[in-house]
């Protein structure tokens, strides 16, 4: 049986930047996923933006998270080498209601100390984003919102997490757990871990985890939204724009992601379909609003579509003499504290990708406490990505396939990527063409990867059978 301090259960963001931040301490740790890969759950269908923090009730912890886990985006992503953009946002309505609302988020973000916030006129709203409807009433302008690519950021935290010694066991499912006079006794699909504290991220699952030794207390209940993603070379606007709309609920929003592309996100539906699954109803009415706020940007170059799960949490409550969730999604940060060392992360939504780093610490920070560790004066925060042809100078990109013939063979054609900078992917842990393509980006240009995929699996399994 292996003996550590800590078990990190699940390795979607969160748990990357929970096992990150706890290699800041003298603390032994293994992050356990149950898949072959990370980031591969919720982390991977969202809406990739970071919050500026108008949105959370003041004096919140998830107020005080967003906005400061913003403020220090910049510094996060330039150690860990990811792209990200500040790209400004618009919250636009088009009548009375989104009026109030929008007049309420600014009173929100001013007391939440949003930087250089402004409500401003639907005509100075339609000025600074020429993409926008005519019939803007009133626009909350936020200089602060970016966006990052969220499975990029996961992989990054993680690779991090590893370079400073964290242990990872992929493809492991937690079955059970029991309580041991040494902590805990954690049961696995390999074998059984022995920890004295356990850090659940398990994403979807991770009311169930908790539920393996602890009482129910909170439930989650999904549902989902669906996304739409414009090719890249399409004219898209330049802020990430929320659309307050008169019906509660039936709002869309549009990203100008980091790679250029513009993804369109629908509001919450029931989750009627798989996870991860599109209606083409859904898509119809994404189309059309988008069509009606964005007028100019042409929806004929959507390349890819695909739907997301959101974990709802819901306390439970006793009905009947049973335990039932009490049909209300908790609003705050969900952070239970069952017994001492074991912590859950259950039904963290929206703004999750943007707290991550924090959550990271909060939860990181406390069991450095409970186990009384060092700090690890070792701690390198700083990772290098994998290096990307596409953003070479003709001069550097000579030289490099000069040195290394793979980097002038480009495999992904759309997106300009090589086989070297597969193969590094491969090296780093990509084990599928989904795990390539959060890596380094091949198949998210026009054509999807049908051109370069059939390379990929030929060079995964060549990877296999050198590993063999
Ligand atoms: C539609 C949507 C849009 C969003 N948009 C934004 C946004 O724009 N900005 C923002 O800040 N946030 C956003 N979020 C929130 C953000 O995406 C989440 O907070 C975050 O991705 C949650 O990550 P996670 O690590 O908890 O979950 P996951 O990524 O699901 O990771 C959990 C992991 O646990 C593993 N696991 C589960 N059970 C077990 C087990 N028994 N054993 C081992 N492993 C297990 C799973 O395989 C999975 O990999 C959005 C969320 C949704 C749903």
């Amino acid at each position: 049986m292996k003996v550590v301090d800590t078990v990190v259960i699940g390795g979607g963001v969160l748990g990357c930047f929970v096992a990150r931040n706890l290699m800041r301490w003298k603390i032994s740790v293994v992050l356990l996923e149950e898949k072959n890969d990370v980031c591969m759950g919720v982390t991977k269908a969202n809406t990739a933006i970071v919050y500026a923090g108008y949105d959370n009730q003041p004096g919140s912890l998830k107020a005080e998270m967003t906005v400061h886990g913003n403020e220090v985006f910049d510094t996060l992503c330039k150690d860990l080498e990811v792209p990200f953009l500040r790209r400004g946002s618009l919250m636009v309505g088009f009548g009375p209601q989104a009026d109030k609302v929008m007049q309420k988020k600014f009173n929100h973000g001013i007391r939440n100390n949003v930087p250089g916030l402004r409500l401003i006129s639907g005509k100075e709203a339609c000025e600074m984003e020429p993409h926008l409807a005519s019939g803007v009433t009133s626009a909350l302008y936020a200089p602060t919102t970016g966006t990052v690519n969220p499975w990029q950021l996961g992989i990054a935290a993680y690779e991090n997490a590893i370079q400073n010694g964290c242990d990872v066991w992929l493809k492991t499912k937690v079955i059970g757990i029991q309580k041991t006079e040494y902590g805990y006794a954690v049961e696995t699909t390999k074998e059984f871990i022995e920890c004295r504290a356990i850090l659940n991220c398990a994403g979807l699952s991770a009311d169930k985890i908790q539920e393996l030794l602890f009482p129910p207390t909170v439930r989650l209940i999904l549902d989902g939204s669906e996304f739409l993603v414009l090719d890249r070379h399409t004219a898209t606007p330049e802020h990430i724009i929320f659309h307050e709309s008169e019906e509660a609920g039936k709002g869309i929003t549009a990203v100008p992601t980091v790679e250029g592309n513009l993804l369109l996100a629908s509001s919450k539906r029931p989750m009627d379909g798989e996870y991860f699954s599109t209606s083409s109803k859904s898509m119809d009415r994404l189309r059309s609003i988008a069509a009606d706020i964005l007028p100019k940007v042409d929806l004929n170059q959507v390349i890819r579509s695909f739907g997301a799960v959101r974990p709802n949490p819901h306390w439970m409550v006793e009905k009947k003499g049973k335990l039932v969730p009490d049909g209300k999604s908790i609003g705050s940060f969900v952070i239970e504290n069952p017994a001492p060392g074991f912590y859950s992360l259950i039904g963290i939504k929206t703004p999750g990708l943007t707290c991550a780093d924090e959550l990271g610490k909060y939860l990181a920070d406390r069991t450095a406490e409970y186990l009384n560790a060092l700090p690890n004066r070792g701690f390198n925060p700083k990772r290098q990505a994998i290096r990307a042809v596409r953003k070479m100078n003709f001069e550097t990109r000579n030289s490099l396939v000069m040195r290394d013939p793979d980097y002038g063979d480009i495999v992904c054609q759309c997106e300009d990527i090589s086989k070297a900078e597969i193969l590094e992917a491969i090296r780093r842990g990509a084990t599928s063409i989904a795990g390539v393509k959060y890596r380094v980006g091949v198949g998210m240009g026009q054509c999807q990867g049908s051109r370069c995929s059939q390379i990929i699996s030929k060079l995964l399994e060549g990877a296999r059978h050198e590993l063999l």
